[in-house]
Formats: structure tokens, C-alpha cells, sequence
């Protein structure tokens, strides 16, 4: 078995070591005995995403945002080609406002997004932003769990029709809205760095589960030993609610 992953923008979309989820993906699913390759893209640089199996895009910050969108939007046909095909996506904050509508930034400046997703995001004022650790609730595979990471940005991203969770403690997509990131069948988008997949491991299975399907259907991974790997999730988890209760 083949997994073969698009990390776009990995030398400018980077914040807060999203390039850890690379790694946890590259572990895990090589753990299971898949051959693992992974590619980056970044500005001008050809690359056909149908090859893909998933597409990786970090967070950066609105500089970094400003500098990849015109890129970025001159690949939306290829992009909508690879959904088709069944490519699955991971999007962290930044990367997860460019598959909206629009991003309007703290000056005002509007960066166009890919507007695949209908969702828009407009930031706060200057002084206002998103910052902390954060705990949502979800349901994946049909068991709810809890995701654990940390969130800094100034957007607020609303109109979102499909929410990746439910917030226990932190912001998510606006400060008060209660809700997290974007999820669809193909596409889980979220606001939590951290990076999000260390702490997290039962969504980086959902995520290589998610890239497999486009070539080998809907299967159940092996599972692996995740003694340390929940007991930093749940240290955290608890860490975050007792401190909010
Ligand atoms: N620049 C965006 C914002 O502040 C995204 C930040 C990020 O990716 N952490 O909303």
C-alpha cells in the first residue's frame, strides 16, 4: 500500500510546527507497513495534486497568507480535479481560511480564497485575537472524542456549514460561537496547531483512513500502541478543563 501526500507552501505556511503532522503521518502510517512518500509544493513550482493522495496545507501568518494565495487560487481546477478524484485534505487556520470564501485581514486587505468551501473569515480588531489551548469535542468513526491543540489567530470564520467540533474550552471559529474548524467527508480544517496530529492520534488515523480510501476503499488501520501518545492528550484535556472550571 501507497500513501502519497502534497505538503503545500512547507517552506512559508509553517506556523507553530504544523510540519509535525507530516511526521506523525509519515510514523504512523509506515508503523502499518505503507510506503510513504511526501512532496512539497510551493510558489511556481508544477505539481500535478490529482497525483495525490492528500493535500497538506499549514497555517502562516497574513504576510505568508498574502504571499501564496494568487498561487494557490491559479490551482483551484487542479484542486477541484483531485476532490473529484477522492484526494483527501488537512488544512490548518491559515490553510483552512484559503478554502473559503475570503479572508479579510486585520487592515482591511481582502486575500481571496479558493472559495471551494462557502465559509468567509473576517478578523477582529488588532488587539483581539484567538490565543490559547484549546479542547473541542468530535465524532469520528462514530465514537466521540475530544481533539486537544492551541489556537492564535485574529479571523473569524463564520457561515461554516459543516463544524469540525464542538469547543470545550478556547475560541475555535469566532471568539464566542461555541464551534471548531469545517469537516466534511474529504476535508477536516481546523484552527489547532500545536501541531494538531502528535497529540491527537486517533485523528491522524482518520486522516491516512481518509487519503487510503482514494485507492483501496473505506478500510480500518491496525491499531497501534498509543500509551504516550494519550497520556499527552489527556494530560492536556485535563490540564485545559480544570483550569476553566
Ligand atoms: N493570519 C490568520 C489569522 O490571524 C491565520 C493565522 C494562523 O494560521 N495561525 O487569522
Amino acid at each position: 500500500m501507497k500513501l502519497k501526500i502534497l505538503w503545500m507552501y512547507h517552506n512559508l505556511m509553517d506556523l507553530y510546527g504544523d510540519k509535525g503532522n507530516i511526521e506523525v503521518l509519515r510514523y504512523r502510517a509506515s508503523k502499518r507497513g505503507i510506503e510513504v512518500v511526501v512532496d512539497t509544493c510551493t510558489i511556481g513550482e508544477e505539481k500535478d495534486i490529482t497525483d495525490y493522495d492528500l493535500f497538506f496545507l499549514g497555517g502562516g501568518a497574513d504576510r505568508e497568507q498574502t504571499l501564496i494565495y494568487k498561487d494557490l487560487l491559479q490551482r483551484k481546477p487542479q484542486i477541484l480535479q483531485a476532490l473529484d478524484n477522492g484526494i483527501a485534505c488537512l488544512l490548518i487556520c491559515g490553510g483552512y481560511q484559503l478554502f473559503g470564501q475570503y479572508y479579510l485581514d486585520q487592515d482591511g486587505n481582502r486575500i481571496d480564497g479558493l472559495g471551494i468551501y462557502d465559509y468567509y473569515t473576517e478578523s477582529s480588531d488588532r488587539d483581539h485575537r484567538c490565543i490559547g489551548n484549546i479542547v473541542v469535542e468530535t465524532t469520528i468513526q462514530n465514537q466521540t472524542i475530544t481533539v486537544v491543540g492551541f489556537e492564535n489567530h485574529g479571523g473569524q470564520t463564520k457561515n461554516v456549514s459543516t463544524v469540525f467540533g464542538k469547543v470545550l474550552s478556547g475560541h475555535g471559529n469566532t471568539f464566542h460561537d461555541g464551534t471548531e474548524g469545517f469537516m466534511n467527508d474529504q476535508t477536516i480544517a481546523t484552527y489547532m496547531h500545536g501541531p494538531l496530529l502528535p497529540k491527537n492520534p486517533m485523528i491522524a488515523d482518520e486522516v491516512i483512513r481518509r487519503a487510503l480510501k482514494k485507492n483501496y476503499g473505506d478500510l480500518q488501520l491496525d491499531p497501534l500502541n498509543d500509551e504516550l501518545e494519550n497520556q499527552a492528550h489527556y494530560t492536556m484535556v485535563k490540564r485545559i478543563l480544570k483550569k476553566n472550571s
